[in-house]
């Protein structure tokens, strides 16, 4: 996506950040709705987080043993989240990839359930796509991935409870968990309906298997609690498993999976089930993630939904202005446009793949292209989510809103 291969043109290499803003090389500046794919909740170079991150380079960058930090934020996830366990990777790849071993370790079974446009990093077994039928196992989603791979992976259509029932109905004796985006952002974001990840805990129960529910992007990112807090806290019902990444890293290569203690009991080397990194839990990753979860307050969560809404507000009102059709599309403090006529819709709303791919990437392109142009810059993809942070103030939200109208009328 870097490579603008979804919207055409140049990309453009940053020199830095500061805030919301990026300066690129050539010394233009942005405003900036990506932050690096989510991360950066406080924005770019927060100087507490840079303070802290200095003060530990200072100490040593790696030293391959437990430090102080790792275990202050192993406490921050579990103080915010259900799970009652914690072990640090590098990125999310890592982070659903161990995640996986475990519930197979854990429930003796080999076979996984994803949804179609939930992604969950370049994990071979993950990069699938659906095989012909409902309830088939999948085929490699890339090159370089072996059937072999995927054959033991199967892959529906999100919100499709009847897809679900049949697939445990058929398989669920050798089903070890189902991994499900906690709310999908990878498909441009889409909120879960209401009570279905509830659903689908319930499911995994039933029939023995793990319910991994995959925060990388989402987890203290969506809310306080990441998406857990908008449904599994209000409905009170837990994950087995959870992933982590992205802002728990501050900005720097660190992310987490977690969940029930006797789930999390079984990893080596207390168990059998074996998971390692050199730099797991690396000491200035670890600091720069607990220094951004210390900041990150109810009042950050509020002014970076606040500024959402302005955002959506006003690109909901040009475009309408310039006849596009679309649908804004949110969870929590994350969001999406989707270039599409809602009337197409089955429900209005945006509430799988299929429905995400009908987004015209063509007009999205152009959308991307005028907001850059103007300095602002969106996702290069018509598929991403849309992020905002604490550090988004007045005169950068303005900037943003100042610069849709000319944007929706290239869209149009
Ligand atoms: N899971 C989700 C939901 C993600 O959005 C991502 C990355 O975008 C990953 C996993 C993979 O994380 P990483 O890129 O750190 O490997």
């Amino acid at each position: 996506m870097r490579a603008f291969n979804a919207v055409g043109g140049t990309p453009r290499f940053f020199r830095s950040g500061a805030g919301a803003w990026l300066t690129d090389a050539d010394g233009n500046e942005y405003v900036d709705l990506v932050l690096s794919w989510g991360p950066l909740l406080l924005g770019h170079a927060h100087p507490e987080v840079q303070a802290a991150v200095q003060a530990a380079v200072a100490r040593g960058t790696s030293f391959g043993a437990p430090t102080e930090p790792e275990v202050e934020l192993a406490e921050e996830i579990t103080a915010r989240t259900p799970v009652e366990r914690v072990r640090f990777v590098s990125s999310g790849t890592e982070a659903t990839m161990s995640a996986i071993r475990l519930a197979r370790g854990f429930t003796g079974r080999d076979v996984v359930v994803k949804f179609a446009g939930c992604y969950h990093g370049h994990v071979d077994a993950l990069l699938a796509s659906a095989g012909s039928g409902l309830a088939t196992f999948a085929v490699p989603g890339t090159p370089g991935v072996p059937a072999s791979s995927t054959e033991l992976t199967i892959v529906l259509p999100y919100h499709d409870r009847a897809a679900v029932t049949a697939a445990f109905a058929e398989h669920g004796d050798r089903i070890a968990c189902l991994v499900t985006e906690a709310a999908p952002g990878n498909m441009g974001v889409i909120e879960p309906e209401p009570g279905f990840n509830r659903f689908l805990a319930e499911t995994c129960a039933a029939h023995g298997a793990l319910f991994v529910s995959d925060e990388v992007m989402t987890g203290f990112r969506a809310a306080r609690q990441g998406q857990w807090g908008r449904d599994g806290a209000l409905e009170g019902w837990a994950p087995d498993l959870m992933t982590f990444g992205k802002v728990m890293g501050g900005g720097f290569p660190a992310a987490a999976f977690g969940g029930r203690a006797d789930v999390m009991a079984l990893l080596a080397p207390e168990g059998p089930v074996y998971q390692a990194g050199t730099l797991s839990g690396n000491p200035v990753a670890t600091t720069a993630g607990l220094t951004t979860l210390r900041l990150a307050t109810d009042e950050v969560y509020e002014h970076v939904g606040a500024a959402a809404q302005t955002v959506k507000d006003a690109a909901s009102q040009a475009l309408d202005a310039a006849g596009v059709p679309h649908v804004v599309s949110s969870a929590g403090t994350m969001f999406s446009i989707f270039l599409l006529d809602p009337a197409e819709l089955a429900t209005g709303a945006v509430r799988d793949f299929a429905d995400a791919s009908r987004t015209d990437a063509r007009a999205y392109a152009a959308l991307f292209h005028s907001m850059l142009d103007q300095g602002v810059y969106l996702p290069p993809s018509a598929y991403e989510a849309w992020f905002l942070s604490a550090a988004h103030d007045d005169r950068a939200v303005q900037a943003v809103v100042d610069a849709l109208p000319a944007a929706a009328r290239a869209a149009a």
